[in-house]
């Protein structure tokens, strides 16, 4: 195989904003020059529905999507399906059919993708989804979101504020600069729509900035971590270091050009709703302690949901005289080498802290009260393959049918695992016969993986169903750095601090310099701590009373014009992707101001009524997930037990309550 130049690809004219932009297409792609014997050996890396739907595309010929070949998209297991369930004959079949596809390409020298017709990008997505999208037309509706080919890029306004806004003004406060600020300033510069911008900290990235200990990176594959906008099929890992990913959405911002919008070091601190004049009166402040007030017509918060970290109190911590950080606070001039460090916590940030630092220090502590549950995946370290890595360079736009195989898998994702029977014999350690065969599993991989030390394999199996706590990735560096002869696992708890050190539940005192804290967040506290005040004067922590609710996680009663990014119960932890939930809550808010706007009206505010439907509809099916039974804990749910974190269906469902605003369910104010 010829080696990859580094700028393998040239030319976008898609830049910027738009029904038709991707801020990383690419217009060209490199010219395949290799044998035909070389063709065949890569055909047989390729992921076939990837690689049949990318050639049918380029060479816009839908004689090579095989109705036989449609793939199934069986419901994941521990580990994927290859080829979306295709038999043996199938693959054979489908290697033949690509391996023609690619001697095509090269021959007529077919370097580019026009866009599809409509027709084309239908046939391609029903082949390509096992005929779901004929059949579901949320299915069909999210896909085209996805699918940069097609005419129909829903997910942008086709409308404009200067057509609408007959010389009104309608300006919006856009608070934070994480992944979800990102998509809500990208949909509201789309749709022309003026904004303000701030950020508190000194730069964009939100928690991939903040979070900057050993070992952070995706802990979900890297191809269904993008925008919608900015598909990038050139990423170097199969799950993208922390570093990646935050050049990732800097790079974002800089070609979208909204780079420019952002007020960095200035935070909201306060937003009150004027019932006279039907807007925001927002008190804003700068890293020097300014103090400014500005009014909007509306605000989008997006100041994420994983972001005050919670450090449990212990007696004694006072006195301790080594080092002591929370995994988002890490000290990068803290030098762990040769130290006594103790980690607190076994969840998804010591999952990856605790295996990129055993080889340096003298002696790790692990203080474990849950162990975790992980999924298999070998390819957790992984860079993308050579094979993957000349199929992105030469098959136009393979990486972006890559990354729709990836959201389409994710859609149903592992939700069967996680349902609950509720006459299920083995709980509390399962909930449901998947469940059980998906727990053996794992288990199994256990006993292998902790060979010969039946000690750390007890502790290592947890006593909770699968899924009822968020599953990590694992490729065998857990098991390894436990059994490092420099570590251990404490499991008896901790009691308390000492000056220099931790004493355990069994009474050990072990001396310790540094004690990192991996306990998690407190997501419950949603919006802490704005101050926020809509009609009637009332606060909305004091209208939540801990218990934070929002239709679609988006909008709340009392509080007109208000918008949540990534806001409760929107978070998909067995199904669906991030970026797709952000997105359609941006494209939400763009909406109701198109209604806004189209009838004249100061503001909208979601009935009680309208809110109290849909929180029904979410918790009841919460409740029957591994996560939502009464017996398990997660930070899924807040103190009432109430799961108010979680989206428990599939992304086609959000989609589907966020495709419209409701007329019915809202107050319009004029
Ligand atoms: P977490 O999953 O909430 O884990 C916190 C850990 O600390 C748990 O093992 C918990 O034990 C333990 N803990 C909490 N309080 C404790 C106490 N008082 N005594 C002893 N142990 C205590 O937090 P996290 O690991 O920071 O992850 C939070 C979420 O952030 C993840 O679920 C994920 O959504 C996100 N995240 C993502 C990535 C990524 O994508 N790369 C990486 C890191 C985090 P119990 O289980 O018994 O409560």
């Amino acid at each position: 195989m010829n080696t990859i130049p580094k700028s393998a690809k040239v030319g976008t004219d898609r830049p910027g904003l738009g029904r038709n932009a991707d801020l990383y297409w690419a217009n060209e792609y490199l010219q395949i020059t290799e044998t035909d014997q070389e063709l065949r050996a890569l055909v047989d890396d390729a992921e076939l529905p990837v690689l049949l739907a990318a050639l049918a595309a380029a060479l816009k010929d839908m004689s090579l999507l095989d109705p036989r070949l449609s793939p199934s998209l069986p419901p994941m297991r521990g580990t994927l399906q290859p080829h979306g369930g295709l038999d043996d004959d199938q693959v054979a079949r489908g290697r033949e059919l690509a391996f023609e596809g690619l001697l095509r390409l090269r021959d007529e020298e077919i370097r580019s993708v026009d866009e599809l017709t409509e027709e084309q990008a239908a046939v391609l997505l029903d082949w390509f989804t096992g005929g779901r999208t004929s059949s579901d037309p949320n299915w069909a509706g999210q896909m085209q979101h996805e699918l940069h080919l097609a005419p129909n890029r829903n997910g942008s306004a086709d409308w404009s504020y200067e057509e609408l806004s007959s010389g009104r003004n309608f300006e919006t406060l856009i608070v934070g600069a994480g992944v979800s600020g990102i998509a809500a300033a990208y949909r509201l510069k789309e749709a022309g729509l003026p904004y303000t911008w701030i950020e508190v900290s000194h730069r964009v990235g939100g928690t991939w900035w903040k979070n900057h200990y050993p070992g952070v990176r995706l802990d979900t594959p890297t191809y269904g971590y993008s925008f919608s906008f900015a598909q990038r099929d050139d990423w170097p890992h199969q799950f993208a270091t922390g570093e990646e990913v935050l050049e990732y959405l800097e790079t974002v911002v800089a070609r979208a050009g909204i780079a420019e919008d952002l007020e960095l070091h200035t935070s909201l601190e306060r937003a009150e709703f004027d019932e006279a004049s039907k807007t925001w009166v927002a008190t804003t402040r700068t890293k020097a302690g300014t103090l400014q007030t500005r009014h909007f017509n509306a605000i989008i918060t997006c100041v994420g949901q994983l972001d005050h970290p919670h450090v449990p109190t212990w007696p004694g911590q006072q006195e301790f005289t080594g080092i002591q950080m929370h995994s988002q606070e890490w000290d990068a001039s803290v030098d762990l080498r040769g130290k006594r460090v103790a980690v607190i916590g076994t969840g998804a940030s010591a999952y990856q802290i605790i295996p990129a630092i055993v080889d340096e220090v003298e002696r790790l502590h692990v203080f474990q009260r849950s162990a975790p549950w992980m999924l298999p995946a070998p390819t957790y370290h992984e860079p993308i393959s050579d094979a993957a890595h000349w199929l992105h360079a030469k098959v136009p736009h393979y990486g972006k049918w890559f990354r729709l195989w990836v959201t389409a898998i994710g859609i149903e994702g592992r939700i069967h695992i996680a349902t609950a029977d509720e006459t299920w014999h083995n709980t509390p350690l399962s909930v449901g016969a998947n469940n059980e065969e998906f727990r053996q599993e794992i288990i199994r991989r256990m006993e292998h993986q902790y060979e010969g030390r039946p000690d750390l394999l007890e502790k290592a199996i947890p006593l909770y169903p699968p899924s009822s706590k968020r599953l990590l990735r694992d490729n065998g560096v857990w098991a390894a750095a436990l059994m490092a002869p420099n570590a251990d696992v404490v499991s008896t708890g901790l009691e308390s601090f000492t000056e220099g050190g931790l004493i355990t539940g069994d009474g050990e005192h072990l001396d310790v310099d540094v004690v990192i804290y991996a306990t998690g967040f407190r997501p419950s506290d949603y919006l802490d701590p704005i101050e926020i005040i809509g009609r009637g004067g009332i606060e909305i922590h004091e209208y939540w009373q801990g218990d934070a609710k929002g239709f679609a996680g988006i909008t709340v009663p009392n509080f007109p014009n208000l918008f949540m990014m990534l806001g409760p119960n929107t978070t998909g932890v067995v199904a669906g992707g991030l970026h797709i939930m952000m997105e359609r809550a941006a494209e939400y808010a763009v909406e109701a101001i198109r209604q806004l706007l189209t009838r004249n009206v100061a503001a909208l505010d979601l009935k009680q009524e309208a809110l109290d439907r849909h929180i029904a509809w979410v918790d009841a099916e919460n409740n029957r997930m591994a996560w939502g039974q009464p017996y398990v804990n997660n930070w899924y749910k807040n103190r009432f037990n109430r799961v108010s974190q979680v989206w428990p269906f599939k992304t086609t469902e959000y989609w589907r309550i966020t495709q419209k605003v409701e007329p019915d369910d809202y107050e319009f104010l004029s």
